[in-house]
């Protein structure tokens, strides 16, 4: 599904995503992923510098800039970055060691995740980026926080290098777009120094960690977004895309009269599909074990698509 090219025409000051301002100097925003409300997604608008362009992290816009491209409308802009023009500056949030260490003490967390957290932060410091902004949802329901951190790393659920971590005060839950359900992650603990430090009346009632931003889910359309990736850079770009599209092509492509070999069903009812290659096509090295890439794939046969 892409986003309707004329609906995008109408973000104006009245009606638009609201959008605030993560990192000005790298040009990097946050823009509510619809214009009713629902969850945060990372876009950038860089006009000048080494790393300038536009890039929006929704997979409906990904997709919608692919489009404007082969089209060759290279002015294209997504709904979320032409709302940059409104956007409002978050808050920056300079956490203490003093209160994470506080959780410590009070063993919400292990010195071990308050060491990686300071790790992290001091990692953003030296990379001249804010750690944690905290978007202050003025004229919005009071019962979400949400925090852009950075992350340090470009992968899927962080291609600018920040996740969204959010905190549902009702719910009593945090979740972050990079981890499963009831899993922790560096990010969900940093959220806690958030509220230990800012908003403690929050943490003192028990708070669960959750994944992705399912709270505030409006649509079912954020679960293609809800895609974890632990190891290596993705996706791939470059050489590597090449070297990927041309081993799939001439090494996984069914033959043209492989028709009759086809099962359907056979496939629809597998509930996963593992790679059979152990080692790389390449180099021949050891592949580790199979890592979940999507729950939500779609299969394409020239005649029929599974979802
Ligand atoms: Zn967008
Ligand atoms: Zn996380
Ligand atoms: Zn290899």
């Amino acid at each position: 599904m892409l986003h309707d090219v004329r609906a995008s025409k109408d973000i104006n000051r009245q009606r638009h995503h609201a959008t605030y301002i993560i990192d000005h100097a790298k040009g990097i925003f946050c823009s509510r992923k619809y214009l009713h409300g629902g969850g945060f997604i990372h876009i950038k608008k860089a006009l000048s510098g080494p790393d300038c362009g536009t890039f929006c992290e929704s997979s409906n816009c990904i997709q919608s800039y692919e489009i404007a491209k082969q089209g060759r409308h290279m002015s294209y802009e997504c709904p979320h970055v032409q709302s940059v023009q409104y956007a409002k500056p978050g808050i920056e949030q300079y956490l203490t060691t003093r209160s994470l260490q506080a959780l410590v003490t009070g063993k919400l967390i292990t010195s071990e995740r308050a060491h990686e957290a300071l790790t992290l932060q001091a990692e953003a410091q030296q990379q001249n980026t804010p750690f944690l902004v905290h978007m202050s949802l003025d004229g919005y329901s009071q019962r979400y926080i949400y925090l852009s951190v950075y992350s340090g790393l470009t992968r899927y659920w962080s291609r600018l290098k920040r996740t969204v971590v959010t905190i549902d005060k009702k719910g009593k839950c945090i979740y972050c777009q990079c981890s499963p359900e009831k899993q922790t992650c560096k990010h969900k603990i940093i959220g806690k120094w958030y509220l230990n430090q800012d908003q403690p009346e929050v943490l003192s009632s028990r708070i669960e960690e959750r994944a992705g931003d399912d709270a505030t889910s409006e649509t079912a359309d954020n679960h293609e977004d809800n895609i974890y990736l632990y190891q290596k850079e993705y996706p791939p770009n470059g050489h590597l895309l090449e070297k990927m599209t041309k081993y799939i092509m001439t090494c996984k492509k069914y033959p043209a009269d492989a028709n009759s070999h086809r099962d359907y069903n056979n496939v629809e009812s597998k509930a996963t599909l593992v790679p059979k290659e152990t080692h790389c096509h390449f180099c021949h090295a050891q592949l580790s074990e199979a890592t979940l890439l999507t729950a939500t794939a779609k299969i394409v046969y020239s005649e029929k698509i599974i979802k």
